[in-house]
């Protein structure tokens, strides 16, 4: 075990994070009738949804007999806007949070006291299972406000007992300034971010050595292992990768340990299920699927398998740190964001791996959607350093060939590539915004 795994293996709720995967599966059956009759209770939409589809609550005994509920959507969380799947009256709920919608309307969910207590620990578990201890120093760069992603982050930090610095996203330069001032030594916020933090960092000529900083905790997208080297070299720290989402939790959801071999689950808390996007039955044992959570502890807002849109994979499989909670691999990308180009599908994300391993070009980029006499068309904006855009025509023509031709291997289709100027995409105050749809245009 190398000297990181053995300190990774630190847990912050040793009793649930190595129980006994037997006893760790009967508490959760325990907790899925008891959520099941308890939302069969109180939430009509449920009662409708399990008595058109012929299950009786009080018969499902088992993850097998769970399969014939109903699947929840997000569809389904629109149309209940803005209290309708709230399980107990709004003078139990204590915070309320809303997930990012960027079309249509937000869905707002509510945490009780108890809610609250859970996911502060789920996250201190995530935390610590990256490597932060009270020692730490933690600058927590996702936004704070209706976002999960800063007061997540916040209460989990808080519990370790670290030193928080409540950030928020953006304002780069004030960021890099207090990383240095305040002697951080561990950056919470998005992979893109974070990545553009050690630009400007190298732009301002910030020494390395002038900084703290040893881990990252990152998570709010999809990213690559190369983008995780190029991280981890340009920072010099240990960065891990976590996953959450505020309709089920928030981040906490599930966090990687030191052999950063997959992302250990809150299982006392939730229920995952992995299923053919298309069909919605179980995906085969090994294969990408979509992540179905159902929530098991939570008071306010309780959801029934619930379709998160995301594609990864799921294995039981013992993890050398100790931690027997099941791992989810990396998030490969989401169910909407899978590109049909040409008849080939295509995630953002095998873009991404492309370009991190590629010399000049950066891993900041855009996929921009047309379409011309009905066929769809990519074109991949790719973001290149001054030296290379304001160089003879012949270098960029080259490197532009170069990204072509390896996208077209790696995704097996011709996509067009176009070049531009470092900055001129833009990177949000978080996350990054990938594709952009002119189809309609
Ligand atoms: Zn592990």
């Amino acid at each position: 075990m190398s000297d990181a795994s053995a300190q990774a293996a630190v847990c912050w709720q040793p009793e649930i994070e190595r129980m006994d995967r037997e006893a760790l599966e009967q508490l959760q059956l325990e907790r899925l009738e008891a959520t099941l009759t308890r939302v069969y209770r109180t939430l009509p939409f449920y009662r409708q949804r399990l008595d058109a589809a012929g299950v009786d609550p009080d018969a499902v005994r088992s993850v097998e007999d769970l399969r014939r509920v109903p699947f929840t959507t997000k569809e389904d969380l629109r149309a209940s806007y803005p209290y309708g799947l709230f399980a107990v009256p709004l003078r139990d709920v204590v915070r309320l949070h809303a997930s990012s919608g960027t079309t249509g309307l937000a869905t707002v969910v509510g945490y009780t006291r108890n809610d609250l207590r859970h996911w502060g620990s789920a996250v201190a578990r995530v935390l610590v299972a990256g490597g932060v201890t009270r020692e730490d120093v933690v600058q927590v760069a996702f936004h704070y406000g209706l976002f999960t992603g800063g007061f997540g982050l916040h209460q989990g930090a808080e519990l370790v007992g670290a030193s928080v610095i409540p950030m928020s996203s953006g304002h780069s330069r004030q960021q890099l300034r207090i990383m240095q001032d305040y002697r951080t030594t561990a950056l919470a916020c998005t992979p893109s971010y974070a990545m553009h933090l050690a630009d400007e960092l190298l732009e301002a000529g910030v020494p390395r050595g002038a900084l703290s900083l040893r881990l990252g905790l990152f998570g709010g997208e999809p990213w690559s292992e190369g983008l995780r080297r190029q991280l981890e070299e340009k920072l010099q720290i240990s960065a891990t990768d976590n996953y959450g989402l505020s309709e089920v939790l928030g981040p906490g959801v599930a966090g990687e340990c030191g052999e950063k071999r997959g992302l250990h689950l809150a299982e006392d808390h939730l229920l995952a299920e992995l299923v053919d996007p298309v069909s919605g039955a179980p995906a085969r044992p090994g294969a990408v699927g979509e992540l179905v959570l159902t929530t098991l502890t939570k008071e306010a807002f309780p959801l029934l398998r619930y379709r998160t849109g995301d594609l990864t994979t799921l294995t039981t499989e013992r993890c050398a740190c100790g931690r027997t909670l099941a791992r989810m691999g990396r998030v490969l990308g989401r169910t909407d964001d899978l590109l049909i180009v040409k008849g080939v599908k295509v995630y953002p994300s095998q873009i991404e791996a492309v370009l991190v391993a590629l010399e000049g070009a950066d891993p900041h980029y855009q996929i921009v959607l047309t379409r011309r006499a009905s066929m769809d068309e990519a074109t991949v904006l790719v973001e290149v350093s001054e030296a290379i855009f304001f160089d003879e025509m012949r270098r960029q023509s080259g490197l532009r060939e170069t990204i072509a031709r390896r996208l077209a291997e790696e995704l097996g289709v011709h996509v067009a590539v176009r070049l531009v100027e470092r900055k001129s995409l833009d990177r949000g105050d978080g996350k990054a915004a990938r594709v952009v749809d002119r189809r309609g245009a």
